[in-house]
C-alpha cells in the first residue's frame, strides 16, 4: 500500500496525550502513515489568532483525511468551535459514530451495536442566534431537504452493506413540525430505494427512552446535527463511557477527519491517564476509509483482546489492571503482534 497523508491535529486538553498513544497503535498495524502535524483549537487560537487556521485548513483540502483531538470551545461566547467550522468550510456532512459494546467492559450494556449519522452542516447546531430588542435571544436552526437526503443515502447503503435491517430517523416533528417534517420527508424518499431495510421515524424523545430500555434492538440512527451530538453521547454511555466512542466526519470526494466523541477532559488532562480508545477506534475507521482493511480489523482485535483479559484506563472502573494512557497503548500493540 502506498504511503497515505494524514492531517494530524492533537487539539487540546487530553488530545495530545490520546493522540501520541493512538498514533502508536494506528502505525504498529503496519500501515505507513505520512503525518502532516497541523494546529486546531485553543492551542492554534493563543498561538494565530484563530482556532482554525489557515494552513490547517489548506492541508486538510489538499491531502483530505485527518485524525484531530478534542478541541476546547468555550462555553457561552468566546471562541467559534473549531470543530462545527472545520465541518462547514470542508462540507463534512455525515458524522458517523459508531458505539459498540466490548466484552470485558462492565459497565458496558452487552449487545449493544449503534450507529449514529448525525447532520454535520446545518440544523440547531449552526449556531445562527440574533439578540432582539427586548434583550432576548432568537435561536435558528437551517433544514435542508437535500442535507437530510445525502446523509439518509449514506445511512440506508452503510446498513445494507453491513447486513443492518432497521435504521431509524429521530426528530421532533410533532412540535416543530416544518423542520423535522422537512427531514422526514427527504429520509422516506431516500427509504424508497432500500426496500430491504424497515425505516422508521420516531420522535427524539421516545427514542431516548428505547435506547436506555432496550439499546440491543436499535441499529442504525440518523438525525440532526444537535440532536445527534447528544444521542452519540448517550450510546457512549450504553458502552461504557466517552472514553470508547470512535467518530467520523465524511465529505464528497474522499474528504474525511476522524475524532473521538470525547471533549478536552480539562479534569484529568495532563495526567497521562486518559483512555486513548476512542481515539484509536477512530483511526481503525481512518485505516479503512484508507484501504486498510486488514489492519483495521486487527487493531480492533487487538483492543478486545485488551478489554476481554480486563485491561483498561481508570475511567472504565472496574478492569481487573488499571493502566495508564501510554500502558494501555503499549497494551493493545501486544496483543497485535500476536494476531
Ligand atoms: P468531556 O468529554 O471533555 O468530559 C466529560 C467527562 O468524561 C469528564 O469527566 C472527563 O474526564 C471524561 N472523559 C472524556 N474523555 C475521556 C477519555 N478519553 N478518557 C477518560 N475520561 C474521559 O466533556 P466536557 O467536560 O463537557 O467538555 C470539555 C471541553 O471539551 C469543552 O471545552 C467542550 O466544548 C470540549 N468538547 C470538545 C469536543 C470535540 O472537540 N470533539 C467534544 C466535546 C466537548
Amino acid at each position: 500500500m502506498e504511503l497515505v497523508s494524514v492531517v494530524r491535529m492533537p487539539g487540546d486538553g487530553i488530545g495530545p496525550e490520546v493522540m501520541h498513544a493512538a498514533c502508536r497503535v494506528i502505525e504498529a498495524s503496519g500501515v505507513k502513515i505520512h503525518w502532516i502535524d497541523a494546529m486546531l483549537g485553543k492551542a492554534a487560537y493563543d498561538e494565530t489568532g484563530d482556532t482554525l487556521p489557515r494552513a490547517t485548513l489548506e492541508a486538510l483540502r489538499t491531502h483530505r483525511v485527518g485524525l484531530k483531538g478534542p478541541t476546547t470551545t468555550v462555553q457561552g461566547g468566546g471562541l467559534v468551535s473549531a470543530n462545527v467550522r472545520m465541518r462547514m468550510e470542508l462540507g463534512l456532512y455525515a458524522g458517523v459514530r459508531p458505539a459498540v459494546a466490548f466484552e470485558g467492559i462492565e459497565l458496558a450494556r452487552q449487545g449493544t451495536h449503534i450507529i449514529v449519522f448525525r447532520e454535520g452542516t446545518e440544523g440547531f447546531y449552526a449556531g445562527i442566534e440574533d439578540e432582539r430588542v427586548d434583550g432576548s435571544i432568537l435561536s435558528s436552526g437551517v433544514f435542508t431537504y437535500d442535507a437530510m437526503a445525502q446523509l439518509a443515502r449514506r445511512a440506508f447503503g452503510y446498513a445494507r452493506k453491513h447486513g443492518h435491517t432497521r435504521v431509524i430517523h429521530a426528530g421532533k416533528s410533532n412540535i416543530i413540525k416544518r423542520a423535522f417534517g422537512t427531514y422526514e420527508r427527504a429520509f422516506l424518499a431516500v427509504a424508497q430505494d432500500f426496500p430491504d431495510i424497515k425505516a422508521e421515524c420516531m420522535n427524539i424523545d421516545a427514542l431516548l427512552a428505547l435506547l436506555v430500555l432496550k439499546p440491543q434492538t436499535v441499529q442504525v440512527l440518523v438525525m440532526e446535527n444537535l440532536f445527534g451530538d447528544i444521542t452519540s453521547e448517550l450510546c457512549a454511555g450504553l458502552v461504557g463511557g466517552v472514553g470508547l466512542v470512535a467518530g467520523a466526519n465524511y465529505g464528497d470526494g474522499g474528504r474525511a477527519v476522524f475524532e473521538a466523541v470525547h471533549g478536552t477532559a480539562p479534569d484529568i488532562a495532563g495526567r497521562g491517564i486518559a483512555n486513548p480508545t476512542a481515539l484509536i477506534l477512530s483511526g481503525v475507521m481512518l485505516l479503512e476509509h484508507i484501504g486498510a482493511v486488514v489492519e483495521a480489523q486487527h487493531v480492533r482485535e487487538a483492543l478486545a483482546r485488551t478489554f476481554r483479559m480486563g485491561i483498561g484506563t481508570g475511567d472504565l472502573a472496574v478492569m481487573k489492571r488499571t493502566v495508564n494512557t501510554e500502558n494501555f497503548a503499549s497494551a493493545v500493540i501486544e496483543q497485535l503482534s500476536f494476531i
